[in-house]
Formats: structure tokens, sequence, C-alpha cells
């Protein structure tokens, strides 16, 4: 018997879905802030609905799990370009994942994207058609070209020798099949 999938849907993707697809998915998880963000009327109302059918399940993960994704985003840059909504939504799907449930996060941010698959959270996008790599970032100096990796980078972003301030930059390229 194959397992129910579960759906958790950012922002982004919860807009798209209310708006251009008829209620296919059977459970779609989101968290109080995705549900903030949904400020148009025509979706708000299918929102509201689906609440009431009990197809919809608002819930926020919790501050262990959102502390393990901010450590793993601070390993990979993705920190950088992740909102504290995006960091919440990983950390319900990867709760709901070790809670035993088959779960797929609907998300077009690319940072959401790298960072789920490096937690082994399965993803797929309702545009694109997801990622076929893995990106690392670091820091470097446009002038200098002097190079820091992720945490050894001085606080401020200033390079030391020249002054410049410091870009991030994708450090490496994992493909994937
Ligand atoms: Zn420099």
């Amino acid at each position: 018997m194959t397992k129910r999938k579960v759906y958790v849907l950012d922002a982004s993707a919860l807009l798209n879905y209310l708006s251009h697809y008829s209620p296919v998915l059977e459970e779609i998880y989101i968290t109080n802030s995705v549900m903030n963000e949904i400020r148009n009327e025509v979706a708000r109302i299918r929102l509201e609905s689906y609440l009431r059918r009990g197809i919809l399940k608002v819930r926020d993960p919790s501050r262990d799990m959102i502390d393990r994704v901010k450590g793993e985003a601070k390993k990979t840059g993705d920190v950088y370009k992740l909102s504290d909504a995006d960091v919440e939504i990983l950390a319900l799907a990867l709760e709901l994942m070790e809670e035993g449930k088959d779960i797929v996060l609907l998300t077009d941010d690319y940072a959401i994207m790298n960072l789920a698959m490096r937690l082994h959270v399965k993803t797929k996008s309702l545009i694109t058609r997801g990622i076929k790599e893995i990106r690392e970032y670091a820091f470097r100096c446009p002038s200098c070209g002097a190079f820091f990796k992720l945490g050894e980078e001085p606080l401020d972003k200033i390079c030391p020798r020249c002054g410049e301030r410091l870009r991030l930059f994708t450090r490496r390229r994992r493909k994937l099949l």
C-alpha cells in the first residue's frame, strides 16, 4: 500500500495553486506566515474553504526544527537568501517527514529547493522543472579576489585588504541526475 502524499506549500506555490488549480491535493500543510501572505481576495476565500473542509492545515514547526534548518542553511550560504517564512516552511516539511509522512514541498524558490535537497526533503515546482544541481556559496572580494569560506568571512562583510564590500558567489555546483 502506498502512503498518502502530504504537501507543504510556500506562499508563492500556495497562491499559484489557489488561483490556477482545482483542489486535487488531499492534504496540504502551510505555516501561519504563509497564510498571512495570501492577501488576494479570491485566493483567500478558497483558502478558507479548504481550511473548513480540512484539506488544508495550518501548523508552525517547533523551535528545535527551525534551529536545525537554520544550522544547515548557514553551512550552504542559503541563509542569506532565505526569509524566516522560508526557514519555517522547510522546518515544517522536515518535521512532518520525521513523523513518517510522505511529503512533497511545493515551491518555486531556488534557495528553498537547494536547502530542501540537502535535508532530503522532496520538492516539486509548479512552474519550473525543479533544479538539477546543488550550489554552495562563498564570499569573494570583487576588487582583489580575496576568498572567504562561509562562516570565515569578516562579520562586516568588508574585505580586510582593500575595504571593498564582499560578494556572495557560487563556489561549487554539484550536478544531480
Ligand atoms: Zn579585497
